[in-house]
């Protein structure tokens, strides 16, 4: 049972990609919270949070390490 490897391409043009909307959900970067992410970390702009209230919160507790080095980089 070999299979025949002369198999021809069609292009039928039918072949349409649908441009829904990304899945771009992003988690709030706080520990222990599950929220859709909306707020940017003005600093770095790598971490996010769902409120600012998140974001001080974590960025006090855990992201100021990592967001001061992206500072110092400047
Ligand atoms: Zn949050
Ligand atoms: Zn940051």
């Amino acid at each position: 049972m070999a299979p025949t490897g002369h198999m021809r391409a069609v292009m039928n043009g039918t072949n349409k990609l649908v441009n829904s909307q990304p899945p771009d959900f992003i988690k709030c970067f706080a520990k222990d919270c599950n929220n859709s992410a909306t707020v940017m970390c003005s600093s770095c702009t790598i971490a996010m949070y769902c409120s600012l209230k998140c974001q001080y919160e974590d960025w006090y507790n855990n992201h100021i390490k990592h967001c001061e080095r992206m500072q110092k980089n400047k």
